[in-house]
């Protein structure tokens, strides 16, 4: 890769790598040698760096601990057989990152910094990369506020470093997923589409209770009427009715525009299928079930790629389906 600006390099002494074991990758366990990091300050970015893996130091005042103003993207690279290094369409997660920042008032991330600093730090720590067959190199790029206040504003100073670890194969078992009634994730207006640590803070709770009841992860419904179907987690959702691939459109602002999600749109399309984006009721999913048309339930996002549902619980009413006539779903996923 040849890169259009260098950032200057601070190199490790001893490299972690023989640290690594590469046999039992897990995810986010260990972290490659270098990271990149920038400062904005009154309105100019400045001292963009690549230095070792390292301790930040802060004061207890920080901003983004007391009012979460915060940002954060996850992708992954991967070494074809030749070695060479392909990042999954970075430029999707560049402007997603900075639809983020303009929702919570923060300032954009420049294309040198973010893509370039990226392929620099990449091809840096490229034996990090892992070869197996679904390992890559996870790729955390992340902004946050870093002004020494407490006043309620928006910070006048942020962070944005990138860091990156090898991460295993994901084992998506199929998941059990229940269908959350009284918590909910996001109202139009909100902060639903923006990639930020509240909404993933405000969704612990029902994580937790998830698993203690024995399932996976829950589907979110809207906030308004608790009827339609929004996302899971870190994935968004595809339910294949009959013959249509039918996921719930983005329009409102209450669900994260995944670029598994994208991706998926256009490679279903050019397969030929036909997909809808649209609303998504919990009763036409239990009809279609009920009359044999609900066909394939999977999740989509970076970390597992497509993830099978095999299981929907909504109230007392439990759907099972069967993973393994999901082809459709399976088929796709073998071209992550
Ligand atoms: C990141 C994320 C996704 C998936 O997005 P990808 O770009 O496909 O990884 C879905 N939902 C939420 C809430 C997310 O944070």
């Amino acid at each position: 890769m040849v890169e259009a600006v260098q950032i200057p390099v601070e190199r490790i002494k001893d490299s972690k790598l023989p640290q690594v074991d590469f046999k039992n990758l897990g995810f986010g366990k260990y972290f490659s040698d270098h990271m990149l990091e920038a400062d904005y300050v009154n309105g100019e970015w400045s001292s963009v760096k690549i230095r070792p893996y390292q301790q930040l130091g802060f004061l207890p005042a920080l901003s983004v601990l007391h009012y979460s103003q915060t940002i954060f993207e996850g992708q992954k690279a991967h070494k074809d057989e030749n070695g060479n290094i392909h990042i999954f369409r970075p430029h999707e997660n560049w402007k997603r990152m900075n639809r983020s920042a303009e929702r919570m008032a923060m300032p954009q991330v420049p294309e040198e910094i973010f893509i370039d600093g990226m392929k620099q730090l990449i091809e840096l720590d490229k034996n990090f990369i892992p070869s197996g067959y679904d390992e890559s190199l996870y790729i955390r790029p992340f902004l946050f506020a870093s002004e020494e206040t407490l006043g309620v504003k928006e910070a006048n100073s942020y962070k944005f470093l990138i860091i990156t670890g090898p991460v295993g194969s994901y084992f998506s078992a199929p998941a059990r997923i229940y269908v959350e009634e009284t918590f909910t994730r996001a109202a139009p207006g909100g902060t639903g589409a923006a990639k930020t640590g509240g909404n993933y803070a405000a969704s612990l709770l029902s994580s937790a209770e998830a698993k203690k009841q024995g399932y996976d992860q829950v589907l979110w419904m809207d906030a308004i009427e608790h009827k339609y179907v929004q996302e899971v987690g870190a994935m968004n959702i595809f339910f294949i009715i009959g013959d249509k691939i039918i996921t719930p459109d983005l329009t409102d602002g209450t669900i994260l525009g995944g670029i598994t999600r994208l991706s998926l749109i256009e490679m279903f399309k050019d397969a030929g299928h036909e997909v809808e984006e649209r609303k998504i009721s919990i009763d036409e999913i239990i009809d279609a079930y009920k009359n044999g048309q609900l066909k394939e339930v999977f999740g989509a996002g970076t970390a597992a790629t497509i993830s099978h549902v095999k299981e929907l619980k909504y109230k007392d009413f439990v759907m099972e389906l069967d993973v393994d006539s999901m082809t459709i779903s399976a088929d796709m996923k073998k071209n992550f």
